[in-house]
């Protein structure tokens, strides 16, 4: 009997898990070509050619214990190789419309990625995808899949499977054995193979000896409509506030041709409210129409409202995102600043939990 099928397409953008030290001994994207050469060429990775898909474009992953569905994939990968510290807006939109465009020919997508910034990724893909009907997963490893000791076959793999087999409707960050919602992840460590945290919401799923998805957790689509919004460049800044910050460096995060700032101020959501300059600066940015929301430094916990040292920030309109992460805030203001609405209802958009990645009161 012919094997049920599960499809997946892989969109390989560099990163670690295929770099190859270069002629400086530095580590650097390995040739084009030659990461999905070598998977081809890896009995792990590719196993019996199965039916229809012999000597096509597809790889087939080896059959998985208790499993009667088999997994072959397809891997896309980027024009550039690149080291994922190089990636915005542009590479953004580019994984997204291939997601889009390709979302009814399979029942899964794996991106791979280096792990820079694959928080912001994974946050930008959740925001510009509503009604997500397919999994998309987001991965890579610390050392490169080619070496003899890497995390990068087990992220890889345990990607697929996911993809192909656990029917999630979100972006998911798969690492160290977490499946993480990908808008709610930071990277927290670059020595160890567990690099990602979830600080504020519980993973997803873990994957140890079985692989457990909690699915009361997972987002379902709204309708059956998926819709995409591709993501236009806008000036937005990072103010992260320090104990005597310069009031040069508090102006430049705020002037033209600014349009939205991610403010990530001290604990619960204060700042050092006698500095009146200060004060005065987000005001003006704020009356002009920039966007402005505060997010905490702590890893973990919320912005609140409980101090008076945030009471002038909330009484002259910046917008507190509660437990989101900073990588959150600035992608969910990339994304809201490309819609074609009024400032008030992009505030209204940034208030709301758009994709599982605030916590509401
Ligand atoms: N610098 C690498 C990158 O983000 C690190 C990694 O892949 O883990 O592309």
């Amino acid at each position: 009997m012919a094997p049920i099928l599960s499809k997946v397409l892989v969109l390989y953008t560099g990163g670690t898990i295929g770099m190859k030290l270069n002629e400086n001994n530095d580590l650097a994207p390995a040739e084009s070509g030659q990461f999905e050469n070598s998977l081809r060429a890896d009995p792990n990775f590719n196993g019996d050619s199965i039916g229809d898909y012999v000597g096509s474009d597809f790889l087939s992953l080896p059959a998985v214990t208790n499993e009667r569905r088999r997994i072959i994939y397809k891997i896309k990968q980027h024009d550039k190789l690149i080291d994922s510290s190089n990636m915005g807006i542009s590479d953004w939109n580019l994984i997204a419309k291939r997601i889009y465009d390709h979302r009814g020919d399979y029942d899964g997508f794996v991106v791979l990625q280096g792990t820079d910034t694959m928080s912001y990724t994974a946050s930008a893909l959740s925001f510009m995808f509503e009604n997500l009907n397919k999994g998309v997963i987001i991965t890579g490893s610390q050392k490169p899949i080619f070496e003899t000791r890497s995390d990068g076959k087990e992220n890889f793999i345990s990607s697929l499977i996911i993809a192909a087999l656990y029917g999630l409707t979100e972006v998911c960050v798969v690492f160290g054995n977490k499946l993480l919602r990908g808008n709610r992840t930071v990277k927290i460590n670059c020595d160890s193979f567990a690099s990602f945290y979830s600080p504020n919401f519980p993973p997803l799923g873990s994957i140890g000896v079985q692989i457990k998805v909690d699915y009361q957790r997972v987002i379902r689509p709204k309708s059956s409509d998926c819709l995409l919004t591709e993501m236009n460049t806008k000036t937005i800044c990072l103010l992260r506030i320090v104990p005597e910050m310069p009031e040069t460096q508090i102006r430049a995060a705020l002037e033209e041709p600014v349009v939205g700032v991610v403010l990530q101020s001290f604990g619960a959501g204060n700042i050092p409210s006698d500095r009146k300059e200060l004060l005065n600066h987000l005001k003006s940015a704020i009356d002009r129409g920039v966007i402005i929301v505060n997010c905490t430094q702590c890893l973990r916990g919320s912005v609140t409202e409980d101090y008076d040292a945030s009471a002038g920030l909330r009484g002259m309109g910046v917008i507190f995102l509660g437990d989101i992460t900073m990588e959150a805030a600035y992608t969910k203001l990339c994304h809201v600043l490309s819609k074609d609405i009024s400032v008030e209802k992009m505030k209204m958009m940034m208030r709301t939990n758009l994709r599982g990645e605030l916590t509401e009161n």
